[in-house]
């Protein structure tokens, strides 16, 4: 079953008086049940297509098709973790995570259950009350992750939401993920995460989504069928890491018309 479709999507902006094609055509779409990967250099829209898709930006034109509706405003099938985790620092955890139920409206009690439940999910029991400035990034990241999940949204938006922690707590993090994921405690139906990291994509995901920039295009798709847990250094992972890294690697040469090297 078909989730969310981009559909000829493009994205401009005003840059020093000049309408700059930021995202050039983009189609793209995602079955229930797929953990999708987009990766891309920095700068190719990822973030963009990404703030398209929650429809927090309207694209220039094109359309967003979210379970089989057009979206217009605000997607309320998605919610979003972000690579600077965007906690408020004046809210303690519960508060930080239930601050979208209050919005809908929802009961006190009710919040409170459900924000309990992804506390202990995400690993964040004893730290109910604390507040961001007492946590370190990996705690602070599985706020953002419990305040997104807590929406029990159908497609989880992820954008870069490792990038911004050391190698060991991305490691860790990265595999508390997906065993959330493989486990099927979550009620998410599919997750789009956004990472310029190869190697994070194909160990995460179900199928990966090339991007290239100047302007952002999509150049590749392409599943992935290795079992879980992957290997990273089997021979099956290095040749769908060599694949994608020369697609990337080759678009941005060619985009930017580099000097071929002088012989050696
Ligand atoms: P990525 O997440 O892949 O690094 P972004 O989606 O953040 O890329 O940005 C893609 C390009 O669009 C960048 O060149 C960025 O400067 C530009 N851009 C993004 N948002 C805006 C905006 N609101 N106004 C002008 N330019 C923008
Ligand atoms: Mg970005």
């Amino acid at each position: 079953m078909e989730l969310l479709s981009l559909k000829g999507v493009y994205q401009t902006f005003p840059i020093r008086e000049k309408e700059l094609v930021i995202l050039d055509n983009i189609n793209l779409f995602i079955n229930e049940g797929k953990f999708v990967s987009m990766v891309g250099p920095s700068g190719s829209g990822k973030s963009t297509i990404l703030r398209i898709i929650a429809g927090l930006l309207n694209p220039t034109s094109g359309e967003v098709i979210c379970k089989g509706e057009k979206i217009k405003g605000i997607n309320p099938y998605t919610s979003m973790v972000f690579q600077t985790f965007g906690l408020l620092p004046w809210l303690d955890v519960t508060e930080n995570i239930t601050i979208g139920l209050e919005a809908r409206g929802m009961p006190i009690k009710e919040r409170l259950r459900k924000a309990f439940k992804y506390i202990d999910l995400v690993g964040l029991e004893g730290f109910e009350e604390a507040y961001p400035r007492e946590l370190s990034g990996g705690m602070k990241q599985r706020v953002g992750i419990a305040r997104a999940l807590v929406m029990e949204p159908d497609l989880l938006l992820m954008d870069e939401p490792f990038s911004s922690l050391d190698v060991f707590t991305a490691e860790n993090l990265r595999s508390e993920i997906i065993n959330l994921w493989m486990s099927g405690k979550l009620s998410v139906k599919s997750i789009l995460l956004v990472t310029h990291n190869i190697e994070e994509a194909i160990t995460l995901s179900d199928q990966v989504i090339i991007l290239t920039s100047h302007p952002g295009r999509i150049i590749g798709n392409i599943n992935i069928e290795l079992e879980r847990p992957r290997v990273r250094e089997s021979v099956e992972f290095n040749n769908i890491y060599d694949k994608i890294y020369s697609m990337v690697i080759g678009s941005t040469v060619a985009t930017k018309e580099v000097k071929p090297l002088q012989g050696t």
